[in-house]
């Protein structure tokens, strides 16, 4: 299978050009040509595999020119052995009647960035070799918390590749900054930015568009790639786990075959609910993929209105995975949504970044309607949605979750839809104590691993290890910078 660029529909590279590249040279991304197909007889006998199956399956659909082998070993070293601790890596829990909650936090770093980031480094630095690159891989990532981390732990000390990551200083939760700021591994380095994630992001974009960077870092023996949700490695992983999902309610004899069900999605640069969007083009029973989002509800308006606004406020919210005004894959989705036009994209794309708006026509938002639904919430609700659910049934969600659980419940009430609904869950409430014991009403401690504990008393769950190893970890990366310093930084970083 071949990869084009929402930018520019004459170009063509294989999956491990777009991989490797991360992001097309004109700027547009990169996706595939076709779409696979997946049928009633697929679902069928994936229901009767175990994750890993699931996964080379979906994988091989997409990831043309690795060998079933290839793929079968990097994903057994993704999700087997024990980087997953409970064996399953993305298991499903029952909330109420018909509504689920998928798990997708049990890796080593307890987010859902993990389902990706542990299996990009399987076939990142291959490809690079196998397209005959012989430079060491310079991976850049701007993370808002949950992606720069797990990144960081993918790529630790994987030979021929070297992994820089930018974080907003004041933007990500005091348990996210020490995990990256405590990252063991040679190849490594982490740097906070006086910024927000768009300026992070913006920041890393425009290194990637610099051709007198890119010359010096190529005469250093150096090529440029991202793990950012931008590059297809990332996104094909997350396309596993929605039809994984409907597999094992099929198993589970929890629907049947064929029954549509809705995926709610806590959603920030659009790159999980995208994936769920391409499992539904594949041809898995999706009725409605709802978008919720914090307080940053850039999304929820475009859904309602066609316009796309960024000028607007930014809020630090108590979700800050999902703090951020420019969701990069929407482009993806404007691209299909189009019929596939890299002039229409382009267009959008242009007057996003001239003047921060863009407006879909009639047609267009039709179709984006047909597709999604959107929905927001703030703080306060998202608060009190994690001490309902813990109270109604001693479940305990994480910020970004119980965004998705409150705007599931609003949805539920203006359309009265009874489809059942897999809910992502994409963090674990260990990652936002502070968050979830205040608002549980529960006192919560200055120090981070006792609020840990005070946490594990009150819920009865137990810490992640990777957590509580981080007690006796020495800060490594204290250091913060301008976001125009960043370009300076990778060069000192890549000597
Ligand atoms: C990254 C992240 C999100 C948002 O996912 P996108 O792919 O950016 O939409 C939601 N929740 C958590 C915990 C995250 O880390």
């Amino acid at each position: 299978m071949n990869y084009t660029s929402t930018r520019d529909n004459s170009r063509r590279v294989t999956a491990q050009e777009a991989i490797v590249q991360g992001i097309s040279p004109e700027g547009g991304l990169f996706v595939p040509t076709e779409m696979p197909s997946l049928t009633g007889e697929d679902l069928l006998a994936l229901s009767r595999m175990e994750y890993t199956q699931r996964a080379v399956w979906v994988l091989s659909r997409f990831l043309t020119d690795w060998t079933a082998e290839e793929l079968a070993a990097a994903v057994e070293a993704a999700y087997g052995g024990e980087n997953f601790e409970s064996g399953d890596p993305a298991p499903l829990a029952r909330l109420g009647e018909g509504q689920y909650l998928l798990e997708l936090w049990h890796g080593p770093t307890c987010a859902f960035k993990d389902m990706a980031l542990q299996l990009l480094p399987g076939l990142l630095p291959a490809a690079a070799k196998k397209s005959g690159c012989q430079k060491e891989i310079a991976i850049l990532v701007a993370t808002s918390g949950d992606t720069g981390k797990a990144a960081l732990e993918g790529f630790r000390d994987v030979p021929g590749t070297r992994i820089l990551v930018f974080y907003p200083e004041d933007g990500v939760s005091r348990m996210q900054k020490r995990q990256m700021t405590t990252q063991r591994g040679e190849n490594v380095a982490v740097l906070g930015i006086r910024g927000n994630f768009d300026d992070a992001q913006n920041g890393v974009k425009a290194i990637f568009g610099d051709e007198r960077m890119a010359a010096e870092l190529s005469e250093r023996g150096f090529v440029l790639s991202s793990a950012n949700s931008i590059n297809w490695g990332r996104l094909v992983p997350q396309i596993v786990y929605y039809i994984s999902a409907y597999c094992q309610l099929l198993a589970d004899g929890e629907i049947a075959p064929g029954e549509e069900i809705n995926f709610c999605v806590p959603t920030g640069n659009f790159g999980n609910i995208l994936a769920g969007y391409y499992a539904k083009e594949m041809g898995l029973p999706v009725k409605m993929l709802l978008c919720a989002s914090n307080r940053n509800n850039v999304l929820t308006d475009f859904i309602a209105t066609g316009k796309y606004d960024r000028n607007r406020k930014f809020y630090t919210t108590t979700s800050p995975s999902m703090d951020i005004l420019i969701s990069s894959n929407l482009e993806r989705l404007l691209y299909l949504l189009t019929g596939r036009s890299d002039a229409e994209t382009r267009e959008k794309m242009a007057s996003l970044r001239e003047t921060g708006v863009y407006q879909l026509d009639e047609k267009e938002l039709d179709a984006l309607r047909r597709e999604f639904w959107g929905g927001c919430c703030d703080d306060a609700q998202a608060a009190e949605t994690i001490r309902e659910t813990f109270r109604k049934y001693s479940y305990l969600c994480d910020p970004h979750t119980a965004v998705a659980v409150n705007v599931w419940e609003q949805y539920r009430r203006e359309t009265g839809d009874t489809a059942k609904t897999v809910i992502l869950s994409t963090a674990s409430p260990y990652k936002f104590g502070d968050t979830v014991l205040t608002a549980l009403g529960e006192d919560c401690p200055e120090d981070d691993f006792a609020r840990l504990a005070a946490l594990e008393r009150v819920s009865g769950l137990p810490v992640p290890a990777s957590l509580t190893a981080l007690k006796d970890a020495p800060c490594r990366f204290p250091e913060v910078c301008e976001p125009e310093e960043m370009g300076e930084k990778v060069l000192a970083f890549l000597r």
